[in-house]
């Protein structure tokens, strides 16, 4: 079996990973790491809590030349707490190198985030807005970038983010730039996008192989729309040993749900862009520790977030794609942990569901509101349509 050990890496690298207790590499470290440490472009798709972050954490640090201060490689996430948590990866990984990271992100004052530019940082992680800032400022200069990454890479590639995202890569130098794309979610017209950015990239999918996400155990529960409340209570009066993750859709319907929740005396914060970056740094702080142990989130909390301890997702509210579906339901079963993922479906839900489950490619076990299977497993594969273009929603409802 391979071992880190086998790959080119720095002493400070082995030290670090011995520091986090990781020992070896998972399936995409183990696919990722040779070609990105030979300078290949990758797109590299892998089940979410397989440990991407490390996969291009481990040899972006070995393409770095330590001896000089010019910015060297950029990751782009689509969140703040991603940013932050990456950043966080990033730091562990490089202690004791010498090597500088600079966090930006928007939100938080920039005159720090420039007084760290200034003094000189060869890695910055950041999300794309703030970037551009800084690139307006001319507090940011990215012609010496030879790694780029972009993580959640179907997210920023979408609408939302791409002329952003496009705005940015534009300011490296192309040849010479090391590219790579990463996500759980690769619907095929990244590849194509993706094109534009890459050159004769690898492409590396794991889950084909090994099953996606098969630690989560889901149930499906129909419900009135009336009783919808009532059921997510019950579930919330079930006894778990670890962190409870609700999902809303609308930075309104997830505050008024957790200020409902939080009147009837459940231990719950909120979480959605409308909070200040202090707020929201302390609810995830809390969320984290494991002192809140519920959390109401938009899909700001959808992608990325490393919470091990998160023993339930509840999909109060649909998301708007199979996709999303996917990242949500995956901040539970993380790295072969045991997960469940409730969702609840209302009378309107079900057309969206169908759509979902035919994204999905199957389709997931019904149960009733007191838990009890209504639905056997089909044992054929639910085939349906396949890979969707994914559509983000506008980044001001979340
Ligand atoms: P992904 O980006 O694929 O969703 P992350 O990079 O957030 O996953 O990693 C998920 C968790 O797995 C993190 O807590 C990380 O520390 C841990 N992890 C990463 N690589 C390994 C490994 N080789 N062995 C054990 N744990 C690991
Ligand atoms: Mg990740």
């Amino acid at each position: 079996m391979t071992s880190f050990r086998d790959f080119a890496l720095r002493a400070s690298s082995l030290k670090a990973l011995e520091a986090m207790q990781i020992t070896l590499p998972t399936p995409i470290q183990a696919a990722a790491i040779p070609p990105l440490l030979q300078g290949r472009d990758i797109i590299g798709q892998a089940c979410t809590g397989s440990g991407k972050t490390l996969a291009f954490g481990l040899p972006l640090v070995e393409s770095i030349d330590a001896g000089s201060r010019d910015l060297q490689a950029l990751v782009l996430v689509p969140t703040r707490e991603l940013a932050q948590q990456v950043a966080g990866v990033m730091e562990l990984i490089t202690a004791g190198t010498g090597i500088r990271l600079a966090l930006l992100y928007g939100g938080q004052a920039i005159g720090p985030q420039q007084d760290a530019l200034r003094r000189g940082c060869q890695i910055v992680v950041g999300t794309p807005g703030r970037i551009l800032d800084h690139l307006a400022r001319r507090t940011l200069r990215t012609e010496s970038v030879r790694y780029l990454v972009l993580d959640e890479a179907d997210e920023m590639l979408d609408r939302g983010f791409a002329p952003d995202v496009e705005r940015i890569v534009a300011t490296t130098t192309p040849h010479g730039r090391q590219t790579s794309l990463f996500s759980a979610t690769t619907p095929e017209w990244v590849e194509k996008v993706a094109a534009r950015y890459l050159k004769n990239p690898l492409l590396i999918q794991m889950d084909l192989e090994a099953g996606d996400g098969l630690s989560i155990e889901h149930e499906v529960c129909e419900v009135w729309h009336e009783e919808k409340f009532d059921v997510l209570r019950k579930l919330l009066d079930q006894e778990t040993a670890g962190a409870t993750l609700v999902f809303g859709r609308t930075k309104h319907g997830v505050r008024n749900l957790g200020q409902k929740l939080i009147r009837l005396g459940y231990a719950v914060d909120v979480l959605q862009g409308n909070l200040s970056q202090a707020q929201r740094d302390q609810v995830i702080r809390r969320f984290r520790s494991g002192s809140t142990p519920i959390l109401v989130a938009t899909n700001v909390a959808a992608r990325g977030l490393d919470v091990l301890h998160i023993e339930r997702v509840i999909n109060y509210e649909l998301p708007e794609t199979h996709e999303l579906f996917t990242h949500r339901v995956g901040r539970t079963g993380r790295m072969g942990r045991a997960g469940r993922a409730i969702t609840l479906l209302g009378p309107a839900d079900l057309p969206k569901w169908h759509e979902i489950e035919r994204g999905l490619g199957r389709k997931l076990p019904r149960v009733t509101p007191d838990g009890e299977a209504v639905r056997p497993l089909p044992s054929v594969p639910f085939r349906g349509g396949g890979r969707r273009f994914a559509r983000r929603r506008s980044a001001s409802r979340i």
